[in-house]
C-alpha cells in the first residue's frame, strides 16, 4: 500500500491539532483532517472522478484546499497545483495538456479560466464554493485507495530549462521517501509546530511545508500568506518555519530580533539562493543560524545543510541520504572537487518523468537514472554542494565560460551594493557580453565608474561586466527567483550600443 494520505494516516493522531492559530489556539484536529478530506473524496467520486483522473486546482491558499489536496490523495486522483497568477492563456496550456477531469477556480476567475468543457467548480479563498457544499453532505468516512508505488500523486507544471511548462509526474513514494528523509534529517517530531506562509501551489509549501508535519501529526499555524508582522506574532508559538530568501530579508528589514525567536528551533530557506549576507545578518539579529536546501520540482528535496553540524553560507548542504549527486562536464565525466559542471542526481525522490513528453524525459535523463537537473554546481572537499546558477543563464563570452554567482558574488560584496544580477547579452564580437544589474543599499549613490574600479583588479578581463545597469529591484516571481529572462529582455537594447 503506498498511498501517502495512507502513510500520513499510519502517522497522525487524530485528537490532537492540525491547524492552530497565532495565539496557539486549536482550529482544527486531525479528526477534522480525516472526516473532511473523506467527505472530499467522496464528492470527488460522486461527480465521476475516477482514479487516476487529475485535479487542476487553482485555488487560493485555505483550510478546505489543503483538505481537498488529502481528499484527492485518498481517492487516487493526481492532484494538479495551479499557481494563482496563471491568466486564461496560461491556464489553456495547462489544461489542454493534463486534460483535468475537473478545475477548481477562484469564483473571481469563474468566468475567465479558458477550461473550455472541462467541469468547472469554484472555491473561494475561505474554502467556500459548489464542492465544500457538496462534501459537506457527504459521510465522513471512505476507504484509502491503494497504489502502487510509482503511481502518480500530483502532477507539477516547470518550466525546467526550457521551453512551455511541462509536467513532472511525481509519484506516491517520492513523496513518501522524500517526507520520510526530510522529517527524520531535520529531527521533526509530534511536538512541532510549523509556521506555514508559503503558498501551496508550488513544491515548497505543498510538499516540504506540509508533508513533514502530516507525516508526523504535527500542528501547523497556517497563514494565507507571507505578512513580515504577522510572522514575527505567530513565532512566538511555533518551531519551524520555511521560507524563500525574500522572506528573510523582509523580516531583517522590520527588525526581527532574538526575542521573536525565543521557541524557534529552526529557519529553513530555500526555493532561490540565500545571500551569504542574509545568513550572517539573520544570525547577528536572531542567534539562530538558517538551514539553506536545495530541490526542485521534479526532484523534491536533493541536498540541505546539517541539523547538527556546520551550515555553510552560500551552500545548500551536502545530499540527503539516499540521494547521489554528481558535478559532471559537458561530455558527463565527473568533476573534481572545486570545479564547477552540470548538477546530476538520482534517489527514490526523483520523479517519474513529464507527462506525455516522452522525448523531453528521454533527454533529461542518463541511461543510468540521473535526472539532468539543468542547474550548474560545484562541490568543496567536504562534499557541501553550491548551486552556481541554472545552466541557461551560463555566459559564453568569446567562447569562455563566465558563471554569473562568480561575479555576484564579488559584486555584493562591494561597500553599498545590496545585491545583483550578472547576464550574458547579446554582442556583435563576443556573442554575449557579461553585464551586470545591481541594486544598491538605500540611500546609497553608486556610479559605474565606482564599480568598474572596485573589481578591475579581482576579475579577469574576460570576466569583467562591459555594462552596469542600476535597479531598485531585481524582478522576481512568487518563490524568490530574480527573473533573468525578464533582465535580460529589459537591458537587450543597450546590447546595440555596445
Ligand atoms: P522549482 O522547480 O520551481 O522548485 O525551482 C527549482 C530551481 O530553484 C532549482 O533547479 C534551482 O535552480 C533553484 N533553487 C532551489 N533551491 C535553491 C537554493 N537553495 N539555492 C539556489 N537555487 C535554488
Amino acid at each position: 500500500m503506498s498511498n501517502l494520505y495512507q502513510v500520513f494516516r499510519d502517522h497522525f493522531d487524530l485528537s490532537r491539532p492540525l491547524l492552530i492559530d497565532a495565539a496557539g489556539k486549536t482550529i482544527a484536529t486531525y479528526q477534522d483532517l480525516e472526516q473532511r478530506s473523506a467527505q472530499f473524496a467522496m464528492a470527488l467520486m460522486q461527480l465521476g472522478l475516477k482514479p487516476g483522473d487529475r485535479v487542476a486546482v487553482q485555488t487560493e491558499k485555505s483550510i478546505e484546499a489543503l483538505y481537498l489536496y488529502c481528499g484527492c490523495l485518498r481517492a487516487g486522483l493526481i492532484y494538479l497545483p495551479l499557481n494563482t497568477a496563471y491568466g486564461a492563456h496560461e491556464l489553456n496550456h495547462f489544461l489542454q495538456d493534463a486534460t483535468p477531469s475537473l478545475l477548481m477556480v477562484d469564483p473571481a476567475r469563474a468566468n475567465d479560466h479558458g477550461a473550455g468543457s472541462i467541469l468547472t467548480l469554484t472555491m473561494d479563498r475561505f474554502g467556500q464554493g459548489r464542492l465544500t457544499n457538496l462534501a459537506q453532505d457527504c459521510p465522513t468516512s471512505h476507504s484509502i485507495e491503494p497504489r502502487a508505488p510509482d503511481d502518480i500523486a500530483v502532477i507539477v507544471y516547470t518550466s525546467g530549462t526550457t521551453g512551455l511548462p511541462k509536467g513532472a509526474m511525481i509519484s506516491h513514494n517520492n513523496l513518501i521517501s522524500n517526507a520520510q528523509t526530510l522529517t527524520s534529517a531535520w529531527g521533526w517530531t509530534q511536538a512541532d509546530v510549523m509556521l506555514h506562509t508559503l503558498p501551496i501551489f508550488h513544491v515548497h509549501g505543498l510538499f516540504v511545508g506540509l508533508h513533514l508535519p502530516l507525516l508526523t501529526g504535527s500542528a501547523m499555524i497556517f497563514q494565507p500568506s507571507f505578512e513580515a508582522a504577522a510572522v514575527r506574532t505567530a513565532l512566538a508559538h511555533a518551531t519551524v518555519f520555511m521560507g524563500v530568501p525574500t522572506y528573510y530579508t523582509r523580516l531583517l528589514s522590520q527588525g526581527i530580533h532574538q526575542k521573536d525567536c525565543e521557541g524557534m528551533r529552526l529557519f529553513i530557506s530555500g526555493s532561490a539562493p540565500l545571500l551569504a549576507q542574509t545568513f550572517q545578518d539573520w544570525e547577528a539579529a536572531t542567534g539562530t543560524v538558517i538551514l539553506e536546501r536545495y530541490g526542485m520540482s521534479e526532484t523534491g528535496m536533493n541536498t540541505a545543510n546539517p541539523l547538527d553540524g556546520a551550515r555553510k553560507p552560500g551552500t545548500v548542504g551536502p545530499p540527503l541520504p539516499g540521494v547521489e549527486c554528481l558535478v559532471v562536464n559537458d561530455a558527463g565525466d565527473v568533476l573534481p572537487v572545486g570545479e564547477t559542471g552540470h548538477l546530476w542526481v538520482r534517489g527514490p525522490n526523483v520523479f517519474q518523468g513529464y507527462w506525455q513528453n516522452v522525448e523531453k524525459t528521454a533527454e533529461s535523463f542518463t541511461p543510468d537514472g540521473y535526472f539532468k537537473t539543468g542547474d550548474l554546481a560545484v562541490i568543496d572537499d567536504e562534499g557541501y554542494i553550491s548551486i552556481v546558477g541554472r545552466s541557461k543563464d551560463l555566459i559564453i563570452t568569446g567562447g569562455l565560460n563566465v558563471y554569473p554567482k562568480e561575479i555576484e558574488l564579488v559584486l555584493d560584496a562591494i561597500d553599498g551594493v545590496m545585491e545583483s544580477a550578472v547576464i550574458g547579452l547579446p554582442h556583435p564580437d563576443f556573442g554575449e557580453s557579461v553585464c551586470a544589474v545591481i541594486v544598491s543599499l538605500p540611500e546609497v549613490d553608486l556610479t559605474p565608474e565606482f564599480i568598474f574600479d572596485q573589481i578591475k583588479t579581482r576579475l579577469a578581463n574576460f570576466k569583467t561586466p562591459k555594462k552596469i545597469f542600476f535597479l531598485q529591484n531585481l524582478p522576481r516571481n512568487t518563490m524568490g527567483k530574480v527573473q533573468k529572462n525578464q533582465l535580460r529582455e529589459q537591458f537587450s537594447d543597450a546590447a546595440h550600443n555596445q
